[in-house]
């Protein structure tokens, strides 16, 4: 599950996790690898889906680059919510600007710490 800032809808997309991700303790380095392997595969939808009407979540410029926050729910496979990641993203105007310290400083306030 893709959340983007702006969106009125969440990206939802199915996709094959390994099973060996969907413990309360998945190696690191392939957890974060498969993170990261998600975020690009579907940046292209995010693009596509132009959350905020193509604008910095927090400036009137246009967004040239996304901030994301995947969050991994890989060990609720076999659960009612099942495995998951939530990908919570936000359209900034400049990459390492200020926006997008501003993003990363809100997720870091809002959420807690990724158990990863
Ligand atoms: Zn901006």
């Amino acid at each position: 599950m893709i959340k983007v800032t702006g969106l009125t809808d969440d990206l939802v997309k199915e996709d094959t996790v390994p099973l060996a991700l969907c413990t309360p303790n998945p190696p690191k380095r392939e957890a974060l690898a498969f993170l990261v392997e998600m975020v690009k595969k579907y940046e292209s939808d995010i693009k596509r889906a132009k959350p905020n009407d193509g604008k910095c979540w927090n400036c009137p410029k246009a967004a040239i680059s996304y901030v994301h926050t995947p969050m991994s729910y890989l060990h609720q496979h076999g659960q009612v919510e099942g495995a998951m990641i939530v990908d919570l993203v936000q359209p900034v105007c400049v990459t390492g600007g200020q926006c997008e310290q501003e993003a990363r400083k809100m997720i870091a306030e809002q959420l807690p710490p990724v158990g990863l």
